[in-house]
């Protein structure tokens, strides 16, 4: 079974409601053998992506249609009540991580305004993702990274995208065993794969256990990252845990 640890509700405009972007999730979801998905909400109120808040009531809590539910968080906009909003859902089990966007938005992955989302996430055992690579790169690089896993050892910080285009720079992180990494989005540009493949490759074989299978559907295809990761040439072993096992341990699925 595939887990695709990294997705988001479609944006297609021919989708008018949110019901309608969840089925055409689901949809994608049966068509590529993916068993399950965490589904990351935005920031921000009013997304195309789904709040938090819409997210959570869109996905049941039981996890019945193998969706989970990451909240998202900015220091920006609405922080108290968001971080109470994604205390609760902790608490009732309806979400499994909390998602920053360093780089989408101007703060630093250090930034001291976060300190309640890593202190909520270290007593509860919840991971924390970070956006990272791209455009901006400069508020969730490896630096700013690594600094925070070091204030925080026993908080689960979770690299998404893995500094695209500039993979290489995990090496800098693998010396810090509570950084992860997921691969979304890393596949986005096919002309790129035998380069990228070289350093996921090189990043899987250091730290196993360590690195998780995401496609960022829909802003990327699925479809093609799980290509992208099946022509990576792992062993059936490693395959499974970068394809599942190891978003079940870093997630508690
Ligand atoms: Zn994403």
């Amino acid at each position: 079974m595939i887990i695709d640890a990294h997705v988001h509700l479609p944006t297609y405009s021919s989708l008018r409601s949110f019901q309608e972007k969840k089925e055409r999730l689901l949809h994608e979801m049966q068509k590529n053998g993916v068993g399950k998905c965490i589904i990351i909400a935005d920031s921000w109120p009013d997304t195309e992506i789904g709040s938090t808040a819409e997210c959570m009531s869109l996905f049941p809590k039981d996890n019945s249609d193998g969706v989970y539910v990451v909240g998202g968080i900015s220091p920006d906009v609405d922080f108290d009540d968001q971080l109470e909003l994604i205390r609760r859902g902790i608490e009732q089990k309806a979400l499994v991580g909390i998602k920053l966007f360093p780089g989408h938005e101007k703060f630093f992955l250090t930034d001291r305004r976060l300190d309640p989302v890593y202190d909520l996430a270290v007593e509860t055992g919840t991971p924390v993702l970070f956006h990272s690579g791209w455009d901006c790169s400069q508020f969730g690089e490896v630096e700013v990274a690594i600094e925070t896993a070091k204030r925080y050892p026993d908080l689960r910080l979770v690299c998404c995208h893995c500094w695209y285009p500039l993979i290489h720079s995990t090496v800098f992180a693998l010396p810090y065993p509570n950084i992860f990494f997921d691969l979304s989005s890393v596949a986005d540009e096919p002309e790129r794969w035998e380069q990228v493949g070289r350093s996921v490759r090189e990043l899987i074989d250091s730290v196993p256990d360590r690195v998780m299978f995401g496609s960022d559907a829909f802003g990327c295809s699925m479809e093609q990252h799980i290509q992208f990761v099946k022509d990576l040439g792992l062993s059936k072993e490693t395959e499974d845990k970068i394809f599942a096992e190891n978003a079940k341990m870093i997630y508690s699925l």
